[in-house]
């Protein structure tokens, strides 16, 4: 018989509760600047806690600085972050996390959960990742109830501001590395259910060009065009992609100009560059700077690079893989052969494992089509992916001998 069968079992009578609960998070709007709905969704995560009678703890971020449609900095206010905490004094501690905000805002046509049925739910951040919450929840309720009850300390980590770059969770996030030996995030996996191992380094940047404005007939020849001199630009960023090995790097959005009678004088274009080595943050930096310079050579232009976010790649070195060799080799207990894989989408796990935290970042739902309208979670994975978890703590807490 597999050990702790009886907790296991409990789980598995626990799914219609935590298909219920996903449908209630998932149809309550948190898209990541909408900070009402994160406030409303940190007040049902709040309550759904309050059985496992730990310490909750909201930490105010500061508001981040974004450039404007002006190229101007401008503050941003956002929402907060939930850490909470039991058993602090216990001999191993964990850390659990994952993030509450999802992609979409409130003025998405995508609301509410809008199909269940043959084992799939799609709705809005059912897979990434209010069911990977849902999850969580569980694992706990199942640690509580077992005999490593008080004996497994852990803290509960929810982001507010993960889809766009965790502006400010840095040192919020070195503390928790610092307190705890391992992390589990609920990231969705794969949609064969294949875990990610390695994810690549996200950083964005935002270009502002300026020239000057003239009028398009009668002035032309004193215009200096913002929007030529940042296609000249984009042309040549777009480069990047071939010279530097292992980087993408996109250009995702661009705005300028006005009316087309007006050399404009203004153009802004934000980037995002996918990176797979530390190191390749500066040399990518050093290049965009040395493209800024070339077009201040032209007359009358001016560029400038600012950075916005940035997470580190997460490497599959030497210590994730004994942590993910362990948990494979549990799984195998359950029957199940966990696949794994990499990725080049980054999440809060990337800044964990830069501080030196062993992370397994996507032990959430299986789902798939992540940030559409078409995203949807594996029903039965929700107690299929907590009993995995569970399981893979109470057999860590078992080895390292911390029952009495
Ligand atoms: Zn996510």
């Amino acid at each position: 018989m597999i050990s702790y069968s009886q907790e296991l079992m409990w789980i598995d009578h626990q799914s219609d509760q935590m298909i219920s609960q996903l449908v209630t998070w998932a149809n309550i709007n948190s898209g990541s600047t909408h900070l009402k709905g994160i406030e409303e969704m940190q007040s049902s995560i709040v309550a759904a806690f309050t059985s496992l009678d730990c310490t909750i703890k909201k930490i105010p971020l500061a508001p981040r600085t974004v450039i404007n449609s002006y190229g101007q900095p401008h503050e941003r206010a956002q929402g907060s972050i939930l850490l909470m905490q039991k058993h602090p004094q216990a001999p191993f501690q964990v850390l659990l996390g994952g993030h509450l905000d999802t992609v979409y805002p409130p003025e998405s046509s995508f609301q509410k959960v809008e199909q269940i049925e043959k084992n799939i739910m799609r709705g809005p951040g059912v897979a990434d990742m209010k069911g990977g919450l849902v999850i969580l929840l569980t694992v706990l309720k199942a640690l509580e109830r077992s005999k490593y009850a008080g004996k497994i300390g852990w803290e509960v980590f929810i982001n507010a501001n993960e889809e766009i770059g965790s502006t400010g969770v840095d040192p919020i996030l070195k503390e928790c590395a610092e307190r705890n030996s391992l992390a589990l995030f609920f990231e969705p996996s794969f949609p064969d259910g294949a875990l990610v191992n390695e994810r690549k380094g996200s950083v964005n940047f935002t270009v502002v060009a300026r020239g000057r404005e003239a009028h398009a007939g009668r002035d032309f020849h004193l215009g200096r065009n913002a929007i030529t001199a940042l296609a000249r630009f984009i042309t040549e960023a777009e480069k990047l992609n071939n010279t530097i090995e292992g980087i993408t790097l996109n250009v995702g959005h661009v705005e300028g100009g006005g009316a087309v009678n007006i050399v404009p004088a203004l153009a802004i274009c934000r980037i995002n560059v996918r990176l797979t080595r530390p190191e390749q943050l500066s040399l990518i930096c050093k290049a965009l700077d040395s493209l800024v310079v070339q077009a201040h050579k032209k007359d009358g232009i001016a560029l400038s690079l600012h950075e916005d976010t940035a997470r580190p790649p997460k490497l599959f070195d030497e210590k994730h893989q004994s942590l993910f060799k362990a948990f494979c080799t549990y799984a195998k207990d359950l029957g199940e052969e966990i696949q794994m894989r990499s990725t080049g989408g980054a999440c809060d796990g990337n800044i964990l494992s830069a501080f030196g935290l062993p992370t397994i970042d996507s032990l959430g739902v299986i789902g798939g089509h992540l940030h559409t309208h078409d995203e949807y979670a594996v029903l039965s994975s929700l107690t299929q992916r907590a009993k995995l978890a569970t399981y893979f703590l109470l057999k860590l807490a078992e080895k390292l001998h911390v029952t009495s």
